[in-house]
């Protein structure tokens, strides 16, 4: 079943890719009719992002959640709001002046880590968004973030967390996923470091 979903997409990937001329929603109206993964039998929406579509920072986690899957906005639960308060009381921004997505689209049953081939399918999307958004900075929230944005699998994030690392035109700079802080708040000290990083280089 799950290999007549990667076929039809490596069938269809062609023509779905379109170029810069597309715009955010019109790849947003693609996304919420995706069932190129078999991830669209479980979920109840699907999770496009949010935010500033001119934003020069751009957050990335791993994929929805419970909280997500039913609102269909990504970060609202208690892992988004710890990242809200770290965008407002350590960059002094406001949430909506950046933009927030995930590595996939929509929520793997029991909040399982997606697999290779989901994000296969479904990474050309956020892709898409980053070329449309062309934020300065993106920030990978977590190691499945950061691995599948730079390809880097055996790199733990704790090792890579912080470093200013070169993608495409944007900086890439890794650190902790807010839910991995919710469980150990002693790593809140690195994020605070790591955003100070960041709030340097917009
Ligand atoms: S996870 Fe991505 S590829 Fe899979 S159905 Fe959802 S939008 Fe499509």
């Amino acid at each position: 079943m799950g290999f007549e979903y990667f076929r039809e997409y490596k069938q269809n990937s062609t023509i779905k890719i379109k170029t810069s001329s597309t715009n955010l929603i019109e790849i947003e109206r693609r996304v919420k009719n995706c069932h190129l993964c078999p991830l669209s039998k479980t979920r109840k929406n699907v999770v496009f992002g949010e935010g500033n579509k001119n934003a020069d920072l751009m957050f990335i986690g791993e994929g929805p959640g419970a909280n997500e899957d039913e609102s269909g906005k990504p970060f609202v639960g208690r892992a988004g709001m710890l990242l809200t308060k770290i965008i407002e009381n350590v960059l002094n921004l406001k949430r909506e002046d950046v933009y927030i997505a995930n590595i996939i689209k929509c929520r793997p049953p029991n909040n399982r880590v997606p697999t290779l081939e989901e994000v296969t399918v479904c990474k050309p999307y956020l892709q898409e968004q980053i070329a449309m958004i062309h934020p300065k900075i993106i920030v990978p929230l977590g190691s499945t973030s950061y691995h599948h944005l730079s390809d880097d699998y055996n790199m733990p994030i704790s090792k890579i967390r912080g470093e200013v690392l070169e993608y495409g035109d944007a900086k890439l700079i890794p650190t902790y996923h807010p839910s991995y802080l919710l469980r150990n708040p002693s790593a809140k000290k690195d994020v605070f470091a790591d955003m100070l990083k960041v709030k340097k280089l917009l």
